[in-house]
């Protein structure tokens, strides 16, 4: 069922909703909240979340008689809605990050009173999802972050079956971020960032929706789900695992390597070339062997720009 999570008047022009989706059997709030599009340009999680209700909607609706859905599952596809049609990360009318409002207010401006009725929907879920992306220079391996994780947290992220699980400390500095906000509440919370922003990465996208799957089939809100064979060993990766290698001269970067590859030290990764003569300037090798976790996809570099991420196993 879609209702509006909020409604909103703008100065000279129609009204503008926040829809999401609920679905499965009635209760007090959500067993599992799925949240995306906080940053508007970040097309992965809103493709993935508008999938995934259309595909709980069919088990509803009966389309398949082996799966049902036993608990209530709330799905935001896009909370920055204004940014999505504008393909802005931010809010358009005041240019502010949606994912610094938490925990917002009802009273306070648009954003704020988006982050709390955001928050106040699904902070009570057993289960909670925000899915984002990085930016649109870089493309990031499907994975589950942990911000500050309980044991529980760190045990059920193995039920999506993405290959990499991040682990973080909570920063001080993003008290204002949705996750954050969840993490004063009971329950467990997981980040999934997916590929790269500005853009749809169509397999990142199958991964992940597989993994939603696979993940509320596991945890007991979908019953009936056949355990995908083909997951990978999960790898839990602290901060300290991660090589990072940047830019030493301005050029254009181009590589042919995907992400989600294990690579061995001295491998070659890409090339860096003079955007004017077109002669090589650097070769880009792997530093450490590892898990290839993330690569710059955007081709202009500038002395100091990130080009490639490894995690190395623990
Ligand atoms: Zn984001």
């Amino acid at each position: 069922m879609k209702r509006n999570l909020l409604c909103m008047t703008a100065p000279l022009r129609d009204g503008f909703d926040i829809p999401c989706h609920e679905l499965g059997p009635a209760a007090h709030h959500p067993s599992a909240a799925l949240v995306g599009g906080l940053h508007g340009d970040e097309i992965n999680g809103v493709f993935i979340l508008s999938r995934l209700a259309d595909f709980l909607e069919g088990v509803e609706a009966g389309n398949y008689p082996e799966l049902r859905l036993l608990k209530r599952v709330l799905i935001i596809p896009a909370v920055n809605v204004l940014g999505v049609n504008l393909r802005t990360r931010t809010w358009p009318f005041d240019k502010s990050d949606l994912n610094r409002m938490f925990p917002g207010s009802t009273l306070g401006e648009t954003t704020q009173r988006i982050a709390f009725a955001v928050l106040e929907a699904t902070k009570k879920a057993e289960l909670r999802i925000d899915l984002h992306t990085a930016s649109s220079d870089f493309e990031e391996l499907p994975q589950v972050r942990l911000y500050g994780p309980s044991d529980e947290e760190r045990q059920s992220a193995r039920l999506f079956g993405l290959s990499a699980i991040m682990e973080r400390s909570m920063s001080p500095v993003f008290t204002t971020t949705l996750m954050s906000s969840w993490k004063v509440w009971p329950g467990q919370s997981f980040l999934l960032r997916v590929g790269q922003a500005g853009t749809l990465q169509l397999e990142h996208c199958q991964r992940v929706f597989r993994s939603l799957v696979s993940f509320l089939g596991r945890s007991g809100v979908l019953a009936g789900v056949k355990i995908a064979e083909e997951d990978e060993e999960s790898c839990l990766f602290t901060s300290e695992s991660a090589i990072r290698v940047y830019a030493e001269k301005a050029g254009t970067f181009v590589s042919d390597r995907q992400v989600g590859r294990w690579v061995r030290a001295g491998q070659e990764l890409g090339y860096i070339y003079d955007s004017f003569s077109g002669k090589i300037i650097e070769k880009v090798v792997a530093p450490t062997a590892g898990l290839l976790t993330g690569i710059r996809r955007h081709p202009l570099l500038f002395e100091g720009d990130l080009i490639v991420r490894i995690n190395r196993r623990l």
